[in-house]
């Protein structure tokens, strides 16, 4: 932690700000291992503080020595005051994009001449690459999507509900470790398929259908995600189609995740694919995303997205087509990108359309 601490301490000169104020919750946990859910950082070149009230001063001595804390009398506006007064700051960095208006207003009164200045992604870029430690939390979250897997695919009959499935789901995972789930499970059965993000309902599955699910959890504070699409029965043959073409397209881009490739290359191999097939009106999201703290972070696999990959980055490999009022197919890996290619995190099998 105080490494990391130190790494933003050797940055702020090159952004122009004597310190940065740390609210966003996976960065201020990132950098503090501070897990309350309310408080602040503050990174100086010399001693960085974490600024809490009451209910969180004993955690926040337990989970972050290596930082100085400081508890709210009045308000955290009033605290960050008193604070940049005494350090003598002049330009205080803030997150630009996870900043209210109300407080920026309230915060930009309080500290009369300091100066505020919008900062974006000073934390998250060194979020990007994680190391052991976080590889081997992330690691731990997805081997029990694995499990689920396995599990859901003897659990879902005739006449069950997405809504059952998405909680038989969670409550097996969370018996085995899981914290929470990554996200509102998407379970979509039959022509509810086609939609990309379709959060379980209560719909009941019916024979014949494809079932896209789409799941993840936090085990350690980090993430997992990963999609299957299976069939309850046989399906029709287009979805057989489908599922073979996004199949392809995955594995293409699985084939192109190595370091020193744009994250952009990786959402062409998998959009090509698609497109060469004449679906390519049919996928319209990215290929994938970072995961980490957030289930959704840096890099995006998009075509705008041209971060380079580099060794240590986790992203998701997650092409789709979608077809409205006949269904739909993704297929999500998470990798971590590696020297020479990439190491699946994801074991579930994939190589052709499970019938359940
Ligand atoms: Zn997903
Ligand atoms: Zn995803």
């Amino acid at each position: 932690m105080q490494t990391r601490v130190n790494k933003i301490a050797a940055a702020l000169q090159d952004k122009a700000v004597d310190a940065l104020l740390v609210l966003q919750s996976e960065n201020r946990f990132y950098l503090s291992g501070f897990t309350g859910d309310a408080g602040a950082l503050l990174i100086t070149a010399g001693q960085s503080y974490i600024i809490t009230d009451f209910r969180f001063i004993e955690q926040a001595r337990e989970q972050s020595p290596h930082l100085e804390i400081i508890k709210i009398e009045a308000t955290l506006e009033d605290a960050l005051a008193d604070l940049a007064g005494r350090l003598n700051l002049h330009v205080l960095g803030f997150e630009a994009d996870y900043i209210s208006y109300k407080f920026y207003d309230t915060l930009h009164d309080k500290l009369g001449e300091v100066t505020l200045r919008p900062v974006e992604g000073m934390v998250e870029q060194f979020r990007l690459i994680k190391d052991k430690d976080e590889l081997v939390a992330i690691a731990k979250a997805m081997s029990l999507l694995d499990e689920g897997f396995i599990h859901i695919c003897r659990f879902i009959k005739p006449g069950v509900s997405e809504r059952e499935v998405a909680l038989e789901l969670e409550m097996f995972m969370r018996l085995r470790g899981a914290e929470k789930t990554a996200f509102p499970f998407i379970v979509a059965s039959g022509a509810r398929a086609a939609l990309p993000h379709g959060e379980a309902s209560t719909k009941a599955i019916g024979l014949g259908e494809a079932i896209t699910l789409d799941f993840g959890v936090v085990v350690d504070n980090y993430h997992s995600d990963m999609t299957r699409t299976v069939s309850l029965g046989s399906p029709n043959a287009q979805i057989r189609e489908i599922y073979s073409i996004v199949l392809e397209a995955q594995l293409n881009a699985l084939a192109a995740v190595k370091a020193g490739v744009p994250a952009c290359v990786v959402d062409k191999a998998a959009r090509e694919v698609i497109a060469s097939h004449g679906y390519g009106e049919n996928f319209g999201h990215g290929t994938g995303h970072g995961v980490g703290l957030a289930v959704h972070e840096g890099p995006g696999l998009s075509s705008r997205d041209t971060t380079v990959l580099q060794e240590g980055m986790v992203v998701t490999v997650e092409p789709g087509i979608y077809l409205p009022g006949v269904g739909g197919v993704r297929i999500e890996d998470s990798v971590v990108v590696e020297q020479n290619g990439c190491r699946l995190l994801t074991s579930s099998p994939k190589d052709r359309l499970i019938e359940l």
